[in-house]
């Protein structure tokens, strides 16, 4: 008995199995006094290190996709989506997305809509549910992607960042249509949306309507080339109601922005002022 827990010591230190090593003696001790059969045991014994494996799988990735910020909220999903409070959001249809069928499919989902009515929440959720399906995920905001661009583009190493980028079954870009874009910022956009156009999937979400992404890019030219790969394969998911951030304080809220807030701004405004940096605090 100790010679073949010794010998089943040592192949699980050859196979790097630590945490199936430590449970061992455990399962042993079960396994004597009746309380697990044998075949009951080595399912124990694996599921200890597959889940442990897992769980840190998972936690690397989720930060390596930027979708567990350091500092960060906790892990959204679709679980802990109130679908009860949005009811414009139709929950079976976020369901089919979580199965993933769109990265296969290298298709393209848009969640529009007026702040805080989940859909950075939602788009995190399906990148989440794609990282636990073992694919590979990038997310961040529109500013921070172009951001990212245009230091390799100084550095000479655009091709290689796009190419990087290109590389992830999922591209999450967020908060489209909130902060001015930076000159040429438009321009390095197109070129990765190009690049990755039906090679993989991308989730975008915006404030505003696809009409506005002249004035968002600052170039019409390059928005409607921008649109017409990211509408080809397109799932739109429009939601429509109040900001979930903002429920508990619906009394001091005016009327006009607690719902049915319009997802086009307000017209004509002669300057374009910046948005509140309030939009982004959830980051
Ligand atoms: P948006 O990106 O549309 O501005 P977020 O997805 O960032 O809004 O949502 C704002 C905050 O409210 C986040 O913390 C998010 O998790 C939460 N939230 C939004 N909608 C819901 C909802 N229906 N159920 C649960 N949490 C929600
Ligand atoms: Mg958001």
């Amino acid at each position: 008995m100790t010679a073949l827990l010794d010998s089943i010591r040592d192949s699980l230190i050859g196979l790097k199995m630590p945490r199936a090593l430590e449970a061992l003696d455990h399962t042993v001790t079960r396994l004597e006094r009746g309380e697990v059969t044998a075949i009951e045991a080595i399912d124990q014994l694996l599921a200890e290190e597959f889940t442990t494996r897992e769980t840190r799988r998972i936690d690397v990735a989720l930060r390596t996709s930027r979708l567990l910020p350091g500092r960060g909220p906790q892990v959204k999903t679709v679980e802990s989506f109130d679908f009860s409070f949005q009811p414009s959001v139709d929950r079976s249809r976020i369901m089919t997305l979580a199965e993933l069928g769109f990265v296969e499919r290298r298709e393209v989902v848009h969640f529009l809509g007026p702040p805080g009515t989940g859909k950075s929440h939602l788009a995190r959720a399906l990148g989440v549910a794609a990282v636990k399906a073992g694919r590979r995920v990038y997310s961040g905001t529109l500013a921070e992607i172009i951001d990212g661009l245009a230091v390799a583009e100084r550095q000479g190493r655009l091709a290689e960042k796009i190419a990087h980028h290109s590389r992830a079954s999922l591209l999450i870009v967020d908060e489209i249509g909130y902060l001015p874009i930076t000159p040429g910022g438009a321009n390095l956009f197109f070129q990765l949306v190009n690049a990755r156009y039906e090679k993989g999937a991308m989730i975008l979400t915006s404030n505003r309507g696809f009409a506005e992404w002249g004035e968002v890019f600052g170039d019409p030219v390059v928005a409607t080339a921008l649109l017409d790969r990211l509408l080809h394969h397109a799932i739109v998911v429009q939601i429509e109601g109040a900001s979930y951030r903002l429920r508990a304080h619906t009394d001091l809220i005016p009327e006009h922005v607690r719902s049915n807030a319009p997802i086009s701004p307000p017209p004509a405004p002669k300057k374009r002022g910046r948005p509140p940096k309030k939009a982004t605090a959830d980051h």
